[in-house]
């Protein structure tokens, strides 16, 4: 067993664990294939560069993806302090400015004294550990094979949607609002009010759009939280107008007028120069998404930074495969992190950076590691990696669904989540204690 840590991926559990692994006097050697190989997906050389949405979720408390936030600034996240940092208006959510969040990422991991990035494609998963594999649902196709062959399984998979940017210049404001939901925080959203027969127009266009075809022996698995609009269009007329277009807690702020439906778009930057649009995700193909989209009220001149486009996200079924410490069990001290291990989200792949980097950390020092409490953000979502049996393993978010803890019956949903979260963080406090004296904000 070697006394340094690779890493494979710089995304955004790479990153984490990197970090997490340097901080604690490890010296980690970190691989990204970007720029010199491209994925599909990701368009710049940053490190933990976010694909789509720029948003990290809900911060607002008790939420489980603020507790699993919280829980990761306890252990002064590398991630979660960028976009504190460099949060744009999002209402409840974190969302950030994705250029200056990847940047200042990349930025601290370079000039980590403990920490060499290697920019090159990884084919096969080095036979000596401690390794951590987090090269993400778009790992290259020949580090995939060494991986199915190591495991000896195929890998699942599940389709994952982009949804498009557009150039907040080419928007008509005389059509559409700044507001928030209930009127709750600041106006941090664009809303574009769709009337009834506008609704139905749109609705009729995404079912009939011609999209991007699945190659022939795939079959169209998605993730629930990250439909194709025009899906859950094909699901039902009125689908939409209940999910993604909900005019609800929506009226004009001047003639409190309410709509049949809205579109809501939301800041990509702090400057305001480009907006994505909520709920988006879509595989029209390009011309559709320009024809269909320009149909909505206010952004019929709209120009697109970047088009929606829908990827095959691979995983791997990891309670067959991994322990609870997120290595092999048929070969400890290769490790996998992120999404490749069947989390879905953001937050969620940089939470599994860091229990992966904490236990590598501790093989290699010698010393003794105990995994999270199950009453945490961490520990519900570990467990449910490495010890869900079901017949089909499937890629989840962090949710409270997945805490096994007695105020789950308490019926009251905010005192039962607040009581969860307080919980959850006495005990994250105590666990970090016993790790190793970490040091508790
Ligand atoms: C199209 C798409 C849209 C998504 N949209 C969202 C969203 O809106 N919100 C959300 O929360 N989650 C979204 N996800 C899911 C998921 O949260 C992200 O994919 C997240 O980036 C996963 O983090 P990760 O660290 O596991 O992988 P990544 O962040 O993808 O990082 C993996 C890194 O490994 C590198 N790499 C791959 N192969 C190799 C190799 N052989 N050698 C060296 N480096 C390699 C890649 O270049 C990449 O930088 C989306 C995923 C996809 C594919």
């Amino acid at each position: 067993m070697r006394d340094y840590l690779t890493i494979l991926g710089a995304g955004l559990a790479g990153s984490e664990a990197a970090w997490q692994a340097a901080e604690r006097g490890v010296c980690v050697v970190l691989y990204e294939m970007r720029p010199v190989k491209p994925t599909p997906a990701h368009k710049t050389d940053h490190c933990a560069e976010l694909v789509c949405s720029n948003s990290l979720g809900n911060n607002q408390s008790p939420s489980a993806p603020y507790l699993l936030k919280e829980e990761l600034r306890k252990f002064n996240s590398l991630v979660i302090d960028a976009g504190d940092t460099h949060a744009v208006p999002a209402g409840a959510a974190l969302a950030v400015d994705r250029e200056l969040f990847s940047k200042k990422i990349t930025e601290q991991l370079l000039k980590h004294p403990n920490i060499t990035l290697i920019r090159e494609e990884v084919t096969e998963i080095p036979s000596e550990g401690p390794v951590i594999v987090a090269t993400g649902p778009l790992t290259s196709p020949r580090l995939s094979e060494s991986i199915s062959r190591l495991i000896g399984q195929e890998y699942l998979y599940f389709y994952d949607a982009i949804s498009p940017i557009v150039d907040a210049n080419t928007i008509n404001y005389d059509k559409t609002f700044f507001a928030s939901r209930y009127d709750k925080g600041t106006d941090d959203y664009l809303n574009c009010p769709l009337s009834e027969g506008q609704y139905y127009s749109l609705v009729n266009e995404l079912k009939n759009g011609e999209k991007v075809p699945f190659k022939s022996f795939e079959k169209p698995i998605y993730f629930e939280g990250c439909m194709p609009v025009e899906e859950l269009a094909m699901r039902g007329d009125k689908t939409l107008a209940f999910g993604p277009l909900k005019p609800v807690g929506l009226l004009h702020p001047e003639t409190r007028e309410k709509f049949y439906a809205i579109v809501q778009l939301r800041h990509e930057n702090k400057e305001g120069t480009a907006f994505n649009l909520v709920g988006f995700q879509t595989k029209l193909t390009y011309p559709e998404q320009k024809r269909v989209i320009r149909l909505i009220p206010g952004l019929e001149n709209v120009e697109f930074f970047r088009f929606g486009a829908i990827h095959r996200n691979t995983y791997i079924n990891a309670p067959d495969v991994l322990s609870c410490e997120l290595d092999l069990k048929k070969n400890s001290g290769i490790y996998f992190a992120g999404q490749i291990i069947g989390v879905e989200g953001y937050v969620e792949s940089v939470s599994m950076g860091l229990l992966a980097a904490l236990s590598a950390v501790k093989r290699i020092k010698g010393e003794v590691y105990s995994t999270p409490p199950v009453d945490t953000a961490l520990g519900s979502l570990l467990k449910y990696v490495t010890e869900t049996r079901r017949q089909s393993f499937q890629p989840m978010n962090i949710n409270y669904g997945l805490f096994q803890v007695q105020e789950m019956k308490i019926r009251n949903k905010r005192e039962r989540n607040k009581k969860i979260e307080l919980k959850a963080l006495d005990s994250l406090a105590q666990w970090m204690e016993t790790i190793n004296g970490e040091l508790v904000k």
